[in-house]
């Protein structure tokens, strides 16, 4: 796999860029890890680049226990073991990674395809947990963001004048890619969003995709997530349906291109966390009738 060399953001904050987006911020010879890609290959693409740079890690943060953000922590520990900070919540799925599946699977013991690097990674342990405001890690000052929607205590790092927010938002060619975006509290995740296009920092670093000004990410993902929020508010009034028949219409609607079952799971997972948002909003009612669970206007 080539290398792509590191980006420099601003005097710390140095961006790998990949299908995943790692951070590295640097000080005499010093650096925060923040994330660490899926999977063996991803820990790896991270100690080539500490190695060409000549530094070593004092810590790796955690946004979020998505296997494809922190895949790469074990590989890195095996040769540097450091701190792993995460948030609560988070930190439980980093430490037991069989979770992920587990819960995309409905609870059920999950299928041999759910159990690969995308979503199932080696496991990591926590050594402390980050909490929303200021914080100094090894020396290093940063703002810990609440950014959770997307995963359920998922954090952004603000470092200079750069926020690293992690899958708050999104490049718009990979919400043209992937339109049903991936979230498990539409409600929050919404906010999150919106949130980020009011910080005031020079740049935000999406989770997937290019570097933006904050205002421009995170317009574009409120426009997505909104587009979702309707379609699948439209799907479930015009009358009571089942779920699945809901994941089917929004995908019509969506454009999405036919999936595998690892991708069923996750936009059956979205589906439910704009429904229970809805439920929520006062817009939708579930009932179960005959053994299924349908859905319909409050
Ligand atoms: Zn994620």
């Amino acid at each position: 796999m080539a290398t792509v060399p590191p980006v420099q953001l601003s005097e710390r904050v140095h961006l790998l860029p990949g299908a995943v987006n790692v951070v590295l911020v640097v000080e005499d010879g010093r650096a925060l890890v923040i994330d660490s890609g899926q999977g063996k290959d991803g820990g790896k693409r991270v100690r080539r680049a500490l190695d060409a740079m000549g530094i070593a890690p004092c810590a790796i943060l955690t946004s979020h226990a998505h296997a494809d953000h922190f895949g790469g922590h074990a590989t890195l520990l095996r040769r540097w073991r450091v701190p792993v900070h995460a948030p609560p919540i988070e930190a439980e799925l980093m430490r037991a990674p069989l979770l992920e599946p587990v819960y995309l699977a409905h609870g059920a013991s999950p299928p041999p395809e759910m159990r690969g690097p995308w979503l199932m990674a080696e496991p990591s342990p926590v050594d402390a947990l980050l909490h929303p405001g200021p914080a100094r890690i090894e020396g290093f000052d940063l703002v810990v963001h609440d950014v959770s929607g997307h995963a359920h205590r998922q954090v952004a790092f603000e470092i200079d004048d750069v926020l690293i927010a992690a899958d708050a938002v999104f490049g718009p060619a990979v919400l043209d890619r992937y339109p049903l975006v991936f979230g498990q509290d539409a409600a929050r995740q919404l906010a999150s969003a919106a949130w980020v296009g009011e910080r005031r920092t020079r740049l935000a670093v999406p989770g997937h995709g290019e570097p933006d000004a904050p205002a421009p990410l995170a317009q574009a993902t409120v426009a997505a997530l909104e587009r979702v929020r309707r379609t699948v508010a439209d799907a479930a009034t015009a009358d009571v349906v089942d779920a699945g028949e809901i994941l089917a219409r929004v995908a019509a609607a969506l454009d999405v291109p036919d999936v595998d079952l690892p991708r069923w799971h996750l936009n059956h997972t979205t589906v439910q966390a704009h429904l229970q948002a809805l439920r929520e909003a006062g817009v939708l009612r579930p009932r179960i009738v005959g053994h299924r669970l349908l859905w319909g206007a409050a």
